[in-house]
């Protein structure tokens, strides 16, 4: 109750131009912001799950706020990827709710399209994020019997909105991970994560060592063989590289649709026998198998299998280097755990992202401290206490996303329309 009363008083202060000289020289910002209560349900994040959810309500009459950290939508891809990415599944797997890509659209649309559909996407069902709103606490107030969620603009100005209901969609890819290397700072060369890669022209000509052998670790590599790069790729684990098509259909549209017949197992061994008559004996060009099945795999741990789009044919024409884990580096070298050591101008880290939930969201029971991920498992993983859900974060990509926000509209609309009579 105490709480409630200080920040409440100083919210209205905010608001009142003789007290703003007073709270703008207050240092604790998140207890001096300016206070709205909005009676719709916030969602944080305007990437393509935070979209799907605004959508999704919009269709059922139930407005919402949008916040969104950066100046765009979807600033992951307008962002953060680079150049020649194009989505990985098929279009029809990418889609959000109630509305399809454009027929002329490739089976794969580029990033460029992809951006423009969700850009369309938000125009159609009228969605207006508040841009330059990152959210840096959000927290369930007892008392008020509301979300409290504290944002910063691009000033550092503070506000708070207090609403019913509250949609984390901040994404599993909300921030690079860049593990530390020994010797970074020895190593003289540039060193950026794949956030931050767009094209491989300026390392033509240029030894780079990728790290990392995911879909982006390997198509940078791809990428830098195009432009006359000489790539090298660190592969620690094993991993699953399948090709992107099967039998004239889509490797992921032709598992669909096993699945709805055969066992998961069963299912994984045929895909290994088709990808081995495809590609061969991928172990021999040092890219070992996981011992369960592609998709077990993904099922059991989160992992994506890689779905080649032609790096597997520059590794067996030793285009590309494939080389064991880094022990660390020296001056324009690297070493390897097998004790050799080889030059390098540069260096990508292809290291993947994480969820920053647990950064900005003040709760012990739906989300783990540990990854930012629901505790619980798809697809039980959408719905927490208090008027809390969560949007995006399956390892399923667009797809899972796109159930998510369907169920979490219609559980929303319940509470909606009961609220209204
Ligand atoms: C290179 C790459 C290729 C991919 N290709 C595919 C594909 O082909 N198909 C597929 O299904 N999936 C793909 N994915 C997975 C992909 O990330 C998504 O499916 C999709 O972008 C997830 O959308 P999202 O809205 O959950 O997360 P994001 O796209 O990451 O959006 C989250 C948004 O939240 C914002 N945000 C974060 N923190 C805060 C905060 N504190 N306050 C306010 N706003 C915040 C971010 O700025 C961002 O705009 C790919 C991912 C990558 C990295």
């Amino acid at each position: 109750m105490g709480s409630y009363y200080f920040t409440e008083t100083e919210g209205k202060q905010a608001h009142d131009p003789l007290f703003i000289g007073k709270t703008n020289s207050n240092s604790n910002k998140l207890c001096s912001s300016p206070v709205e209560d909005v009676k719709e349900p916030v969602i944080i994040g305007a990437g393509p799950s935070g979209l799907a959810v605004a959508a999704s309500l919009k269709v059922k009459g139930v407005p919402s706020v949008v916040l969104e950290r950066s100046d765009c939508i979807a600033s992951l891809w307008q962002r953060k990827t680079y150049d020649r990415l194009r989505v990985h599944l098929p279009k029809q797997f990418c889609e959000l709710p109630f509305m399809g890509f454009p027929n002329d659209f490739p089976t794969y649309p580029t990033k460029e399209q992809f951006i423009e559909y969700l850009e369309d996407y938000a125009n159609e069902f009228d969605i207006k994020p508040r841009f330059n709103k990152k959210v840096a606490q959000a927290e369930y107030d007892c008392t008020l019997d509301r979300w409290r969620v504290k944002s910063e603009g691009l000033n550092g100005e503070m506000t708070e909105i207090r609403c019913r209901w509250l949609v984390a969609a901040t994404g599993e890819n909300a921030e690079p991970v860049t593990p530390k290397i020994e010797g970074e700072d020895e190593f003289g060369g540039s060193i950026k994560h794949t956030s931050l890669y767009k094209c491989g022209e300026e390392f033509e000509g240029q030894k780079v060592l990728v790290v990392g052998c995911g879909n982006s670790g390997m198509e940078v590599c791809l990428d830098l063989c195009n432009y006359d790069a000489k790539p090298s790729i660190v592969v620690r684990d094993s991993v699953h590289i399948l090709p992107r098509e099967m039998l004239g259909k889509s490797t992921f549209g032709l598992s669909m649709w096993l699945l709805k017949w055969l066992p998961m197992r069963l299912v994984d061994r045929l895909l290994l026998i088709v990808s081995w008559l495809i590609l061969g004996d991928t172990s021999r060009f040092g890219l070992d198998r996981p011992s369960l099945g592609p998709l077990e795999l993904k099922n059991l741990s989160g992992k994506t299998p890689v779905l080649d789009v032609g790096t597997l044919a520059k590794i067996k024409s030793g285009d590309i280097k494939v080389l064991p884990s880094i022990k660390r580096l020296k001056r324009h070298a690297v070493e390897f755990v097998d004790g050799k050591m080889e030059n390098f101008e540069a260096i990508i880290l292809a290291t993947g992202y994480r969820s920053n939930v647990p950064s900005w969201l003040k709760e012990g029971q739906m989300f783990s401290e540990k990854d930012g991920l629901p505790r619980r498992p798809f697809p039980n993983g959408w719905k927490g206490q208090r008027g809390l859900y969560a949007v995006g974060f399956t390892k399923r990509g667009i797809l899972g996303a796109s159930m998510d926000a369907k169920r979490i509209a219609e559980d929303i609309e319940r509470y909606w329309k009961v609220d209204k009579t």
